[in-house]
């Protein structure tokens, strides 16, 4: 029995830039072939276990012959699995994807062509250059510039090229550029026309290179700039002095080391992302189960009726909390008797997932202030849950009990160190290739130093960044200055103080 194939285009650069159809393959996938281009994150959307196959080729270091390829993904089809066949852009742009479904064609194998965002459109995009224009551009065209000039007959029909298309785009032709723009200037283009290259478009490390046919050459050896990037010819070019609105942004071309466990890292990532910044996850830390096997918070649900007050401190405490109660076949009726208070919005926002409007939302984070918001209901007898972290503070317990409640703190998560790479952490923080790094808690800022062997020196050019108050002191104790410290204690709050950050 034959499996299926699908030759997906997975966009030219951020992973976001794949089409829903893309995705949705990627979603059923049991096997994933892929080449360089392609953005590891894309993985994230296919099941765990999938089986990935890497056949990635840059220029002069192939990494598989085409044929091979061809014949591998026909293979995995013959064993009836569903097979992604991911590719950069779009997979008939100078994708080889055509060559590909000839061969499952030959070997009888269904497939589908999942279209991809090209790069050759959306580079230049993300630099404000649009490819037509109304008034300076009607047509375009897109070019291989990777035409070996020594083979004595080209296929590139120079003479019509040069100056039938408005707007033309080269991939695949930063090493030959002396080539191209000899060409087109031999044919009749201006050395004056506008020209641009735009490396990694679309990605964190986009750069863009202005500069005109007649001068590009030289440019792109004085600037040093690499493959891979598309070389865009025409009055369209202009425009990005107009359009530019991506590598403007204010994060644009900041490294950003996220500490955050990776259960959470997300929403951080995401809004510093869409600030312009490449953010690097490293989560010093994972959510485990508690070490007592949920034993405090097996017996908390066994009397959950009881409580008169629940005090969630976290989000995670949220999530893990009913995910327990859940298991015990119990949902949120379980806790209509109580009253329920969140600290801080985000955990109130999390409640509200499950339905829970809190009674009270303390936004400041020092116990004290949680108990002046707490003092009137809180009355002797009392009875409060803390559904919390294995390694919390005691202040907020105590401060009830001082009260007259009766406090049961359970125990519903604790953090463990995460495996994350840690030789890459090192080495992109010796190479200076990080501007700041993100605490969000006190136990990210131990257990980053503990990832990278305690060597603090290591983080003494780069720019610390703290959640709050509690954490910038664990950051103060463990000898690290920090840069900027939120006003108000949430991921909203840290990122908006980023964007404002000057230095
Ligand atoms: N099928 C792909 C193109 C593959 S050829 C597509 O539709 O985009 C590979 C060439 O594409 C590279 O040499 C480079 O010229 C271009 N390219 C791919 N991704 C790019 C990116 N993010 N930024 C700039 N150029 C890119």
């Amino acid at each position: 029995m034959n499996g299926m194939v699908y030759l997906v285009g997975a966009g030219p650069g951020d992973y976001r830039l794949i089409t829903l159809k893309g995705k949705q393959c990627l979603e059923k996938a049991d096997v994933v072939i892929c080449d360089y281009l392609a953005d590891k994150r894309l993985l994230a959307f296919a099941p765990e276990n999938i089986e990935y196959i890497y056949v990635g080729k840059k220029a002069g270091n192939h990494a598989m012959r085409q044929e091979d390829i061809s014949q591998l993904i026909a293979d995995k089809a013959k064993e009836g699995k569903c097979v992604v066949r991911l590719k950069g852009g779009d997979p008939f742009v100078f994708g080889r994807g055509g060559e590909e479904a000839e061969v499952l064609k030959q070997n009888g194998i269904n497939f589908e062509i999942v279209p991809g965002v090209t790069s050759a459109i959306a580079a230049p995009a993300y630099a404000g250059i649009p490819v037509t224009n109304r008034k300076v551009a009607v047509s375009f065209a897109v070019i291989t510039g990777h035409e070996d000039p020594t083979k004595g007959k080209s296929d590139i029909n120079w003479e019509k090229l040069s100056t039938a298309v408005d707007t033309l785009v080269f991939l695949m032709g930063v090493g030959n550029l002396p080539h191209i723009t000899g060409q087109l200037i031999k044919y009749g283009r201006s050395a004056d026309t506008p020209a641009a290259l735009v490396r990694w478009g679309t990605k964190a490390e986009q750069e863009v290179l202005i500069t005109t046919v007649g001068k590009a050459a030289e440019d792109v050896i004085k600037h040093n700039l690499k493959p891979p990037a598309v070389f865009i010819v025409g009055n369209v070019v202009n425009l990005r002095s107009t359009i530019q609105w991506f590598d403007n942004k204010p994060l644009f071309g900041k490294n950003i080391l996220i500490t955050r466990a990776r259960e959470q890292a997300s929403r951080l990532t995401e809004k510093l992302e869409e600030l312009g910044a490449n953010c690097i996850e490293a989560p010093a830390i994972k959510i485990a189960p508690p070490d007592d096997d949920f034993t405090s918070l097996d017996s908390a649900i066994a009397k959950i009726r009881e409580y008169d007050w629940i005090i969630f401190t976290s989000t995670n405490g949220v999530e893990r909390f009913f995910a327990r109660l859940n298991e015990k076949n119990l949902d949120v009726r379980a806790l209509s008797r109580a009253k329920i208070a969140a600290i801080g919005t985000s955990t109130a926002a999390k409640l509200k997932n499950y339905g829970i409007i809190a009674d009270k939302v303390p936004t400041m984070f020092k116990a004290e202030g949680i108990l002046d918001v707490l003092k009137e209901d809180i009355t002797p007898g009392t009875k409060v849950l803390i559904p919390r972290a294995q390694k919390a503070r005691e202040a907020l317990p105590q401060g009830l009990r001082r009260m007259g409640a009766t406090v049961d703190v359970a125990e519903t998560y604790c953090t463990k160190m995460a495996d994350t790479n840690k030789a890459q952490i090192k080495n992109l923080l010796q190479n200076g290739r990080i501007d700041m790094v993100t605490f969000t808690s006190s136990s990210t800022v131990e257990n980053l130093l503990k990832l990278i062997d305690n060597e603090a020196a290591l983080l003494n050019n780069v720019k610390k960044a703290a959640i709050g108050p509690i954490t910038a002191q664990t950051c103060k104790q463990k000898g690290l200055d920090v840069d900027i410290e939120a006003d108000i204690y949430t991921i909203d709050g840290l990122v908006d103080k980023i964007k404002n950050f000057r230095g």
